[in-house]
């Protein structure tokens, strides 16, 4: 090893020996250009085979917006999954790949007016919507196409909630597919989103119960629904094991098949949970500071370039190179730009690296390079497969 870099039992359980090791070995060229984002394609692979296997008749549709790298995006392509998109650029690039419009759906519920005509002529004939204003646009840009109702279900357990946003109740729900329905739309059925990074397994069972009680409604009003589409949410490893797709989906599944009718298609949308953990950043130390008694560490990554999700709550694992790995001291961690807006995480006990020294940020696949501006003229990180 031409670093100096530890590694804990702890990393190796979080993010895997196989991820862990590539990263290292990459890391121990003598020349790399930081901040870099790794991506295993392995991990990938690995995700996308996994998530969807626990739950009966389900397609799974790739959250674009975690992660759209284009090298990202040809790899999933590869692996057959769906895609679930917002934007005219998240179409371009599906459309450039050649993806055929049955694999893409649209699930955020209100949608530019552009986006609506785009993806209508493409094809798409999927799309989420919460209001009598996104029906009308829909009837008008895309009329006939499918459309299932947003419902508000809690986010209590997601550590990135998304609720406040979207989701109607169930009496306003039942009356907007009704409406979609005369509007000359086919109502098909019902979603919802946990919020992300979702670590009780619990919630999915509030969910679809709120999700029933909608369907036997809409049933009432002559509505025949197909389609229980279950939103993202699945939780990765950031700093201690979370519970598992698996354990999840077994959950989903069993709910589903005691609840709604055998041939309901079931539809899920994961983004964090297919790249999330595949991912490791590499960026350097560019300074070191002792102010009081806090120490502090600045990286060329932080919250304007690659780690947004540090300020909403989401906490990373580190791998810091450093001479002397047994003594451990606290850190404020910080990204290189000038605002103070720009702090990763306080407290993070870290062997003292060196300027210059690397230091690795664990399961940093998902929303982050997607999150990245260059603010402060700081450089967009790269992405490789590795
Ligand atoms: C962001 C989003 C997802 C993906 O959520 P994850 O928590 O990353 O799995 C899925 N569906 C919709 C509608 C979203 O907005």
């Amino acid at each position: 090893m031409l670093r100096n870099f530890k590694v804990g039992k702890i990393h190796t359980e979080l993010v895997t020996k196989p991820t862990l090791f590539k990263a290292l070995k990459y890391a121990n060229k003598k020349t790399i250009k930081t901040p870099l984002l790794l991506m295993d394609r392995e991990k990938i692979r690995e995700k996308a085979s996994i998530i969807g296997k626990n739950i009966n008749n389900s397609k799974v549709f790739y959250a674009v917006k975690a992660n759209p790298d284009e090298k990202v995006i040809k790899l999933i392509n590869k692996l057959n999954l769906g895609f679930e998109i917002a934007s005219e650029g998240e179409l371009k690039i599906l459309s450039a790949l050649g993806v055929s419009p049955e694999r893409i759906i649209s699930s955020n519920p209100v949608k530019s007016l552009s986006f609506l005509k785009m993806a209508s002529s493409y094809g798409v004939n999927y799309f989420a919507f919460d209001s009598a204003e996104e029906v009308d646009k829909l009837a008008r840009f895309a009329p006939g196409c499918n459309v299932y109702v947003r419902i508000a279900v809690p986010n209590e357990d997601s550590e990135w909630p998304l609720s406040k946003k979207f989701g109607v109740e169930l009496d306003d729900a039942a009356g907007l597919l009704s409406y979609a329905g005369n509007k000359g739309l086919k109502p098909c059925g019902i979603t919802f989103h946990v919020g992300s990074q979702c670590t009780n397994i619990y919630s999915w069972n509030t969910a679809l119960d709120k999700t029933k009680a909608l369907w036997d409604l809409a049933e009432k009003k002559g509505l025949r629904l197909d389609t229980l589409n279950i939103g993202g949410g699945y939780p990765i490893n950031y700093t201690k094991n979370v519970v598992k797709v698996e354990a999840i989906e077994k959950n989903v599944n069993s709910l589903i098949y005691d609840k709604f009718p055998k041939d309901t298609k079931v539809l899920i949308e994961p983004g964090r949970a297919v790249v999330g953990d595949a991912g490791i950043f590499v960026a350097s130390v560019i300074g070191k500071a002792r102010r009081g008694s806090g120490n502090w560490l600045y990286l060329d990554v932080g919250v304007f370039n690659g780690l947004m999700e540090s300020v909403g709550g989401i906490k990373y694992t580190y791998l810091a190179e450093s001479l002397q790995q047994t003594k451990k001291i606290k850190w404020t961690i910080t990204g290189p730009s000038c605002d103070s807006f720009d702090i990763i995480d306080r407290d993070v006990a870290l062997p003292e690296p060196e300027v210059g020294n690397l230091v690795l940020i664990l399961s940093s696949g998902a929303y982050t390079t997607s999150y990245a501006s260059e603010f402060n003229g700081f450089p967009l990180p790269g992405t490789i497969l590795i």
